[in-house]
Protein backbone atom coordinates (compact mmCIF):
# COMPACT_ATOMS: atom_id res chain seq x y z
CA UNK A 1 0.00 0.00 0.00
CA UNK A 2 1.23 3.77 -1.05
CA UNK A 3 2.31 5.42 1.92
CA UNK A 4 1.96 8.82 3.23
CA UNK A 5 2.44 11.56 5.36
CA UNK A 6 0.13 11.33 8.38
CA UNK A 7 0.98 14.28 9.96
CA UNK A 8 0.83 16.09 7.23
CA UNK A 9 -2.64 15.17 6.03
CA UNK A 10 -3.80 14.51 9.94
CA UNK A 11 -7.12 16.82 9.08
CA UNK A 12 -7.98 15.08 6.00
CA UNK A 13 -7.55 11.36 7.97
CA UNK A 14 -9.29 12.52 10.58
CA UNK A 15 -12.65 12.56 8.31
CA UNK A 16 -14.10 9.62 8.86
CA UNK A 17 -15.40 8.63 5.26
CA UNK A 18 -11.46 8.96 3.68
CA UNK A 19 -9.62 7.87 6.93
CA UNK A 20 -6.02 6.27 6.51
CA UNK A 21 -7.10 3.65 3.70
CA UNK A 22 -8.82 6.36 1.91
CA UNK A 23 -5.78 8.28 2.74
CA UNK A 24 -3.71 5.84 1.29
CA UNK A 25 -5.99 5.61 -2.12
CA UNK A 26 -4.80 9.03 -3.37
CA UNK A 27 -1.60 8.76 -2.48
CA UNK A 28 -2.01 5.87 -5.29
CA UNK A 29 -4.03 7.85 -7.45
CA UNK A 30 -3.70 8.78 -10.68
CA UNK A 31 -5.85 11.50 -11.71
CA UNK A 32 -5.74 13.17 -15.65
CA UNK A 33 -6.90 16.61 -15.90
CA UNK A 34 -7.91 18.46 -19.14
CA UNK A 35 -7.73 21.68 -19.39
CA UNK A 36 -5.68 24.13 -17.18
CA UNK A 37 -7.73 27.13 -16.83
CA UNK A 38 -9.60 28.09 -14.64
CA UNK A 39 -11.58 24.99 -13.28
CA UNK A 40 -7.93 23.09 -14.38
CA UNK A 41 -6.35 25.47 -11.42
CA UNK A 42 -8.70 24.71 -9.21
CA UNK A 43 -8.73 21.04 -9.26
CA UNK A 44 -4.80 20.69 -10.00
CA UNK A 45 -4.41 22.40 -6.74
CA UNK A 46 -7.08 20.54 -4.57
CA UNK A 47 -6.13 16.97 -5.29
CA UNK A 48 -2.54 18.24 -5.35
CA UNK A 49 -2.81 19.68 -1.78
CA UNK A 50 -5.20 16.64 -0.82
CA UNK A 51 -2.22 14.12 -1.78
CA UNK A 52 -3.20 12.80 -4.63
CA UNK A 53 0.11 11.12 -5.83
CA UNK A 54 0.15 11.36 -9.61
CA UNK A 55 -1.34 14.36 -11.27
CA UNK A 56 -1.17 14.67 -15.21
CA UNK A 57 -2.01 18.23 -16.98
CA UNK A 58 -2.92 18.38 -20.22
CA UNK A 59 -3.44 22.09 -21.83
CA UNK A 60 -2.60 23.54 -25.15
CA UNK A 61 -2.49 27.33 -24.09
CA UNK A 62 -0.18 29.88 -22.49
CA UNK A 63 -1.22 31.88 -19.62
CA UNK A 64 -2.34 35.90 -20.22
CA UNK A 65 -3.22 38.67 -18.13
CA UNK A 66 -7.02 38.81 -18.51
CA UNK A 67 -6.96 34.77 -17.12
CA UNK A 68 -6.04 36.04 -13.73
CA UNK A 69 -8.73 36.83 -11.93
CA UNK A 70 -9.94 33.08 -12.12
CA UNK A 71 -6.80 31.12 -12.71
CA UNK A 72 -6.00 30.34 -9.84
CA UNK A 73 -2.11 28.72 -10.36
CA UNK A 74 -1.22 31.71 -12.29
CA UNK A 75 0.44 34.74 -11.68
CA UNK A 76 1.70 38.14 -13.16
CA UNK A 77 5.47 36.47 -13.38
CA UNK A 78 3.64 33.48 -15.61
CA UNK A 79 2.24 35.40 -18.20
CA UNK A 80 5.43 37.11 -18.58
CA UNK A 81 7.75 34.23 -19.34
CA UNK A 82 5.40 33.30 -21.74
CA UNK A 83 5.50 29.31 -20.59
CA UNK A 84 3.15 26.93 -21.46
CA UNK A 85 0.15 26.68 -18.84
CA UNK A 86 0.93 23.23 -18.01
CA UNK A 87 4.81 23.73 -17.80
CA UNK A 88 4.42 27.09 -15.02
CA UNK A 89 1.50 24.77 -13.30
CA UNK A 90 3.89 22.34 -13.12
CA UNK A 91 6.43 24.74 -10.84
CA UNK A 92 4.20 25.76 -8.88
CA UNK A 93 2.39 22.53 -8.11
CA UNK A 94 5.47 21.02 -7.02
CA UNK A 95 6.48 23.60 -4.84
CA UNK A 96 2.55 23.17 -3.09
CA UNK A 97 3.54 19.47 -2.94
CA UNK A 98 6.62 17.78 -3.80
CA UNK A 99 5.82 14.38 -2.95
CA UNK A 100 3.44 14.47 -6.00
CA UNK A 101 4.36 13.71 -9.36
CA UNK A 102 3.21 16.14 -11.65
CA UNK A 103 3.41 15.77 -15.22
CA UNK A 104 2.92 18.95 -17.60
CA UNK A 105 1.72 17.91 -21.15
CA UNK A 106 1.76 20.71 -23.76
CA UNK A 107 -0.91 19.41 -26.34
CA UNK A 108 -4.21 19.76 -27.06
CA UNK A 109 -6.24 16.41 -26.24
CA UNK A 110 -7.16 14.98 -30.00
CA UNK A 111 -8.81 11.64 -30.57
CA UNK A 112 -5.01 10.48 -31.98
CA UNK A 113 -3.43 11.05 -28.65
CA UNK A 114 -6.11 10.10 -26.31
CA UNK A 115 -4.93 5.98 -25.57
CA UNK A 116 -1.37 7.93 -24.89
CA UNK A 117 -2.59 10.77 -22.61
CA UNK A 118 -5.92 9.01 -20.76
CA UNK A 119 -5.13 5.44 -20.52
CA UNK A 120 -3.73 4.62 -17.11
CA UNK A 121 -5.90 7.13 -15.47
CA UNK A 122 -8.12 6.43 -12.59
CA UNK A 123 -9.88 9.52 -13.30
CA UNK A 124 -9.81 12.14 -15.73
CA UNK A 125 -11.39 15.46 -14.77
CA UNK A 126 -12.55 18.15 -17.11
CA UNK A 127 -11.48 21.43 -17.06
CA UNK A 128 -11.81 22.19 -20.59
CA UNK A 129 -13.67 25.09 -21.79
CA UNK A 130 -15.46 23.53 -25.05
CA UNK A 131 -17.91 20.79 -26.41
CA UNK A 132 -15.39 19.49 -28.54
CA UNK A 133 -13.16 18.17 -25.89
CA UNK A 134 -15.96 16.79 -23.54
CA UNK A 135 -17.69 14.89 -25.91
CA UNK A 136 -14.14 13.39 -26.90
CA UNK A 137 -13.58 12.77 -23.00
CA UNK A 138 -17.12 10.91 -22.78
CA UNK A 139 -16.21 9.08 -25.65
CA UNK A 140 -12.88 7.57 -24.37
CA UNK A 141 -14.81 6.94 -21.23
CA UNK A 142 -17.35 5.49 -22.10
CA UNK A 143 -14.99 2.95 -24.48
CA UNK A 144 -12.26 2.10 -21.98
CA UNK A 145 -14.14 2.53 -18.50
CA UNK A 146 -12.04 4.88 -17.02
CA UNK A 147 -14.72 7.43 -15.08
CA UNK A 148 -14.91 11.17 -15.63
CA UNK A 149 -16.15 14.36 -14.02
CA UNK A 150 -17.35 16.97 -16.28
CA UNK A 151 -17.39 20.40 -15.47
CA UNK A 152 -18.55 24.03 -16.95
CA UNK A 153 -18.81 27.17 -15.46
CA UNK A 154 -20.21 30.48 -17.30
CA UNK A 155 -20.99 33.44 -15.35
CA UNK A 156 -22.49 32.90 -11.76
CA UNK A 157 -23.30 29.22 -13.11
CA UNK A 158 -22.13 25.99 -12.93
CA UNK A 159 -22.47 22.18 -13.57
CA UNK A 160 -20.80 19.37 -12.19
CA UNK A 161 -21.68 15.54 -13.56
CA UNK A 162 -19.26 12.22 -12.56
CA UNK A 163 -19.71 9.64 -15.66
CA UNK A 164 -19.49 6.00 -14.47
CA UNK A 165 -19.24 4.12 -17.46
CA UNK A 166 -21.76 1.28 -17.82
CA UNK A 167 -23.34 2.36 -14.60
CA UNK A 168 -24.54 6.07 -14.66
CA UNK A 169 -25.55 8.34 -17.45
CA UNK A 170 -22.96 9.66 -19.72
CA UNK A 171 -22.57 13.43 -21.18
CA UNK A 172 -24.19 12.23 -24.25
CA UNK A 173 -27.23 10.80 -22.49
CA UNK A 174 -27.76 14.66 -21.10
CA UNK A 175 -26.69 16.21 -24.23
CA UNK A 176 -28.01 13.75 -26.86
CA UNK A 177 -26.90 16.77 -30.00
CA UNK A 178 -24.09 18.61 -28.65
CA UNK A 179 -24.56 22.99 -29.76
CA UNK A 180 -22.73 23.83 -32.70
CA UNK A 181 -20.09 26.00 -31.77
CA UNK A 182 -20.88 29.55 -31.26
CA UNK A 183 -24.52 28.42 -30.46
CA UNK A 184 -24.33 28.25 -26.74
CA UNK A 185 -22.93 31.47 -24.25
CA UNK A 186 -19.46 30.69 -23.68
CA UNK A 187 -17.25 32.78 -21.10
CA UNK A 188 -16.22 35.55 -23.79
CA UNK A 189 -19.60 36.43 -24.59
CA UNK A 190 -21.63 35.90 -20.82
CA UNK A 191 -18.37 36.13 -18.81
CA UNK A 192 -17.56 34.58 -15.62
CA UNK A 193 -16.59 35.10 -12.37
CA UNK A 194 -13.81 33.64 -10.74
CA UNK A 195 -15.76 32.37 -7.89
CA UNK A 196 -17.97 30.27 -9.89
CA UNK A 197 -14.83 28.26 -11.37
CA UNK A 198 -13.87 28.01 -7.91
CA UNK A 199 -17.32 26.10 -6.53
CA UNK A 200 -16.99 24.29 -9.51
CA UNK A 201 -13.85 23.14 -9.54
CA UNK A 202 -14.18 22.46 -5.75
CA UNK A 203 -17.32 20.45 -6.28
CA UNK A 204 -15.01 18.53 -9.27
CA UNK A 205 -12.52 17.73 -7.03
CA UNK A 206 -14.28 15.77 -4.23
CA UNK A 207 -15.93 14.25 -7.16
CA UNK A 208 -12.20 13.20 -8.10
CA UNK A 209 -11.40 12.22 -4.93
CA UNK A 210 -14.88 9.92 -4.24
CA UNK A 211 -13.76 7.94 -7.23
CA UNK A 212 -9.97 7.80 -6.17
CA UNK A 213 -10.89 6.27 -2.97
CA UNK A 214 -13.72 3.95 -4.50
CA UNK A 215 -16.92 5.59 -2.85
CA UNK A 216 -18.64 5.23 -6.60
CA UNK A 217 -21.89 4.23 -4.52
CA UNK A 218 -21.82 8.11 -3.80
CA UNK A 219 -20.59 9.79 -7.26
CA UNK A 220 -23.41 9.54 -10.57
CA UNK A 221 -26.45 9.96 -11.77
CA UNK A 222 -26.99 13.79 -10.58
CA UNK A 223 -25.88 16.90 -12.24
CA UNK A 224 -25.09 19.25 -9.76
CA UNK A 225 -26.45 22.88 -11.05
CA UNK A 226 -25.87 26.20 -9.23
CA UNK A 227 -26.52 29.83 -9.57
CA UNK A 228 -23.89 31.45 -7.24
CA UNK A 229 -25.60 34.98 -8.16
CA UNK A 230 -29.38 34.32 -7.75
CA UNK A 231 -28.24 31.35 -4.82
CA UNK A 232 -29.83 28.63 -6.11
CA UNK A 233 -28.37 24.97 -5.74
CA UNK A 234 -29.71 21.91 -7.03
CA UNK A 235 -29.10 18.61 -7.71
CA UNK A 236 -30.85 16.85 -10.50
CA UNK A 237 -31.76 13.13 -10.85
CA UNK A 238 -30.02 11.95 -13.57
CA UNK A 239 -31.47 7.71 -13.15
CA UNK A 240 -34.18 7.71 -15.71
CA UNK A 241 -31.66 9.21 -18.50
CA UNK A 242 -28.80 6.17 -17.34
CA UNK A 243 -31.80 3.73 -17.63
CA UNK A 244 -32.24 4.40 -20.89
CA UNK A 245 -28.61 5.36 -21.76
CA UNK A 246 -28.00 7.04 -25.47
CA UNK A 247 -25.99 5.93 -28.88
CA UNK A 248 -22.24 6.08 -26.77
CA UNK A 249 -22.63 4.29 -23.80
CA UNK A 250 -25.73 2.02 -24.54
CA UNK A 251 -24.37 1.63 -28.61
CA UNK A 252 -20.66 1.63 -28.60
CA UNK A 253 -21.11 4.83 -30.98
CA UNK A 254 -17.90 7.16 -30.58
CA UNK A 255 -17.97 9.59 -33.26
CA UNK A 256 -15.09 11.71 -31.98
CA UNK A 257 -12.87 9.37 -30.54
CA UNK A 258 -12.85 7.63 -34.14
CA UNK A 259 -12.74 10.92 -35.70
CA UNK A 260 -15.68 11.57 -37.69
CA UNK A 261 -16.23 15.35 -35.55
CA UNK A 262 -13.39 17.24 -35.26
CA UNK A 263 -12.51 20.76 -36.40
CA UNK A 264 -9.28 22.04 -37.62
CA UNK A 265 -9.39 25.49 -36.17
CA UNK A 266 -11.02 26.32 -32.85
CA UNK A 267 -11.49 30.17 -31.48
CA UNK A 268 -9.92 29.91 -27.75
CA UNK A 269 -12.80 30.67 -25.14
CA UNK A 270 -11.74 33.31 -22.75
CA UNK A 271 -9.05 34.96 -25.54
CA UNK A 272 -8.78 36.94 -28.25
CA UNK A 273 -7.02 34.30 -30.20
CA UNK A 274 -7.85 30.81 -32.76
CA UNK A 275 -5.83 27.45 -32.38
CA UNK A 276 -4.98 26.13 -35.95
CA UNK A 277 -4.09 22.13 -35.43
CA UNK A 278 -1.10 22.07 -38.34
CA UNK A 279 -1.76 18.92 -40.03
CA UNK A 280 1.07 16.78 -41.00
CA UNK A 281 3.82 19.31 -38.89
CA UNK A 282 4.14 16.83 -36.17
CA UNK A 283 7.40 17.30 -34.38
CA UNK A 284 8.49 21.26 -35.37
CA UNK A 285 11.75 21.79 -35.29
CA UNK A 286 11.54 25.05 -33.42
CA UNK A 287 15.17 26.22 -33.81
CA UNK A 288 15.17 25.87 -37.49
CA UNK A 289 11.98 27.62 -37.46
CA UNK A 290 12.74 30.36 -35.43
CA UNK A 291 16.01 31.46 -37.35
CA UNK A 292 13.41 31.52 -40.53
CA UNK A 293 10.97 33.98 -38.53
CA UNK A 294 13.42 35.85 -37.14
CA UNK A 295 12.86 37.80 -40.54
CA UNK A 296 9.24 38.45 -39.81
CA UNK A 297 9.72 40.09 -36.32
CA UNK A 298 11.61 39.29 -33.08
CA UNK A 299 11.21 35.79 -32.08
CA UNK A 300 11.08 34.48 -28.52
CA UNK A 301 11.27 31.19 -27.53
CA UNK A 302 11.81 28.21 -24.80
CA UNK A 303 11.62 24.33 -25.12
CA UNK A 304 8.03 24.10 -25.93
CA UNK A 305 7.39 27.34 -28.23
CA UNK A 306 8.15 30.22 -29.86
CA UNK A 307 6.11 33.45 -30.41
CA UNK A 308 6.13 36.42 -33.33
CA UNK A 309 4.55 39.48 -33.55
CA UNK A 310 3.58 38.66 -37.17
CA UNK A 311 1.86 42.02 -37.95
CA UNK A 312 0.72 44.44 -35.35
CA UNK A 313 -1.21 43.22 -32.81
CA UNK A 314 -1.07 39.94 -34.18
CA UNK A 315 1.05 37.38 -32.40
CA UNK A 316 1.49 34.39 -33.60
CA UNK A 317 2.81 31.02 -31.23
CA UNK A 318 3.81 27.80 -32.74
CA UNK A 319 4.08 25.14 -30.18
CA UNK A 320 6.53 21.70 -30.40
CA UNK A 321 3.35 19.63 -31.71
CA UNK A 322 2.51 21.95 -34.69
CA UNK A 323 -0.14 23.68 -33.40
CA UNK A 324 -0.25 27.34 -33.92
CA UNK A 325 -2.32 29.72 -31.87
CA UNK A 326 -3.17 33.29 -33.80
CA UNK A 327 -3.65 35.92 -31.44
CA UNK A 328 -5.21 39.19 -32.02
CA UNK A 329 -7.31 37.96 -33.54
CA UNK A 330 -10.98 35.56 -33.68
CA UNK A 331 -11.58 35.25 -37.27
CA UNK A 332 -10.89 31.88 -37.85
CA UNK A 333 -9.97 32.13 -41.87
CA UNK A 334 -7.66 34.97 -40.75
CA UNK A 335 -5.27 32.65 -38.67
CA UNK A 336 -5.65 30.40 -41.03
CA UNK A 337 -4.44 32.33 -43.65
CA UNK A 338 -1.47 33.86 -41.13
CA UNK A 339 -0.63 29.79 -40.28
CA UNK A 340 0.13 29.21 -43.89
CA UNK A 341 1.95 32.22 -44.89
CA UNK A 342 4.30 32.00 -41.73
CA UNK A 343 4.13 27.73 -41.50
CA UNK A 344 3.25 27.00 -45.09
CA UNK A 345 0.64 24.84 -43.46
ZN1 LIG B 1 -24.92 7.90 -22.44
Amino acid sequence: MQTFDSDRYSRQVRFAPLGPAGQARLAAGRAVIVGCGALGSVVAVSLVRAGVGHVRLIDRDLPELSNLPRQVLFDEADVKAGLPKTVAAQRHLEAINSGATIEAIVADLRALNCADLLSDADVIVDGTDNFEARFLINDFSCRTGVPWVYGGAIGGEGRVMTVLPGRTACLRCLVPDPPAPGVLPTCDTAGILGPTAMVVGAVESVEAMKVLVGATDLVGNRLFVCDLWDGQWRSIDLSVLSQEGCATCRGGDYPWLEGRVAGRTAVLCGRDAVQVAASGMDGVDLSALAIRLAAVGSVTANRWLLRVEVEPGILLSVFADGRAIVAGTREEAKARAIVARYLGA
